[in-house]
């Protein structure tokens, strides 16, 4: 944007009022900035909470850092259920439960989405953010600090000034888009051959929870799998991730006879819980899932990406959000660094989080394979007991990689390609044999030396 007209950049104008952006109004608001934020729905907590579908998230150690540093930590966990492992569903109706962390204090936490977004916005009024509901950014003009916001009631169009401005507007960012347009960024989007779709279990009798509650419930099936995620009311919210084409596939389960059919073949257990599935089959939206990248994330000092805008990732590891609440994190320390030299800030802002971002963007990908096929095999799981194993020996240089990402801050670039090294190293001890007994501590001892001596500074 100009640098011709000045204007204070004591405010900040955010698009956006999602998890990332109501977090962010929250930091700087709490710096002392003006923020003010565009928001293209209409005020949530306004509408009449929907009875039916609750759509929650996994939250772990990152997010939960980032609520602390802002004093919500206590109030979000009070409405968090903690999931202490994966509860794996076979084909029979055979359950395994296999544990995340090493114990019950390494726990992911499944949260409303609806519920943390109403958290975080009323507690950025209360520090002074004002949010401007049903306004749509419909583009920026780089050349005279403005940004376009369509009243999406009156349809009547408006140029704002704003001589700061960040992009906290999600996977489809209008910023971003304009800046594509204008050439300040290169962009890529890859879309998964996957899409997803929600379904429910509801609360059974007097709201009991009719899967084990402290769970993430998963039916690994190899070319796809159900997710369930437990929310307070009793229900579980359910995610089918699923080939759009093929066999099988969505196209395929055309009819309601095709869904239960399926349903009740692929998933025996979770069939009989779920009473509206048909009927939630054809009404809920076929979601996609892709990972978008673009660099530069920032033009300047004046406008710049954070979360979902800047680096959308698939969910399967349950850190999109996460990571856009680390950003605001990192963010928040380039500015405590860096004020009132916002191109330094978003220059650095980027240096530290873009390799990270990149690298999350690939675990989350992984893992997807991790989730689908592999988790029910045996070799998987002698893996995750021997991982437990050589954390406990080697506390701090050894961390099995899902507790990297999910249970410490060490930067995601680190947990990737740490993580690689200990998966030869996992390789080389866990080929030859079937039992945590049978592991040859003499080659872990020579391995761990030889190939990850220093220890990890969590962030
Ligand atoms: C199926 C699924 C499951 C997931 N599970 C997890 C999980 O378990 N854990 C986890 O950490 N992450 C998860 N994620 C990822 C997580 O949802 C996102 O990473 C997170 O929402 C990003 O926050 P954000 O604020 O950047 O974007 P969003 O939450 O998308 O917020 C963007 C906001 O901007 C607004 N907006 C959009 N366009 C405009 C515009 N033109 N003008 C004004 N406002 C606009 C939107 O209305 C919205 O309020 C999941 C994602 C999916 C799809």
């Amino acid at each position: 944007m100009s640098k011709s007209t000045p204007m204070s950049n004591n405010c900040i104008t955010l698009v956006g009022a999602g998890l990332a952006g109501s977090l962010l109004s929250i930091y700087l608001a709490k710096r002392g900035f003006d923020v003010e934020v565009y928001e293209r729905r209409s005020d949530m907590r306004a509408e009449e909470i929907s009875a039916g579908r609750s759509i929650n998230l996994a939250l772990s150690t990152r997010g939960i850092h980032a609520l602390d540093e802002v004093g919500l930590k206590q109030e979000v966990m009070r409405i968090a259920i903690p999931m202490k492992g994966r509860m794996v569903h076979d084909l029979n109706g055979g359950l395994a439960f296999h544990r995340y962390g090493k114990d019950d204090t390494e726990v992911i936490n499944s949260v409303s989405r609806g519920e943390l977004n109403m958290k975080l916005m009323t507690e950025a009024e209360k520090q002074g953010v004002q949010i401007h509901f049903n306004r749509r950014c419909t583009g920026i003009d780089f050349g005279a600090d403005k940004v376009i916001f369509q009243d999406t009631k009156s349809k009547a169009e408006r140029k704002t000034r704003a001589s700061v401005v960040i992009g906290t507007d999600g996977s489809a960012s209008a910023i971003r888009n304009d800046m594509q347009r204008e050439d300040k960024c290169a962009f890529s989007q890859d879309f998964l051959e996957h899409g997803y779709k929600e379904l429910t279990i509801p609360p059974g009798t007097n709201g009991a929870f009719q899967l084990e509650k402290n769970a993430l419930h998963i039916w690994p099936r190899g070319a796809y799998m159900l997710i369930a995620l437990p929310n307070l009311d009793g229900s579980f919210t359910c995610t089918l991730f699923f080939s759009f084409e093929g066999q099988p596939s969505f196209a395929r389960l055309q009819t309601e006879a095709d869904v239960s059919r399926f349903f009740e073949a692929q998933f025996p257990d979770a069939a009989p819980l779920m009473p509206t599935l048909v009927e939630d089959f054809f009404a809920n939206p076929t979601g996609k899932l892709a990972t978008v990248k673009c660099q530069p994330w920032h033009v300047a000092g004046s406008v710049c990406l954070l979360g979902d805008a800047a680096h959308a990732i698939v969910p399967f590891f349950g850190q999109g959000m996460n990571c856009a609440f680390e950003d605001c994190t990192v963010l928040n320390e380039c500015i405590g660094k860096l004020r009132p030299d916002w191109a330094s800030i978003f220059k650095e802002f980027e240096a530290l989080r873009k390799v990270n971002a990149d690298a999350i963007a690939d675990l989350a990908l992984a893992n997807y394979h991790e989730m689908r096929d592999h988790v029910a095999d045996p070799k998987f799981q002698l893996k995750r007991q021997v991982e437990f194993a050589l954390e406990e020996k080697y506390p701090g240089v050894f961390i099995p990689r899902y507790s990297m990402v999910s249970f410490h801050r060490i930067p995601y670039s680190v947990a990737k390609s740490r993580g690689e090294i200990q998966a030869d190293i996992l390789h080389e001890l866990c080929d030859p044999i079937d039992t945590l007994e049978q592991v040859d501590w003499m080659s872990a001892e020579r391995l761990i030396r030889d190939k990850l001596q220093e220890k990890l500074l969590d962030g």
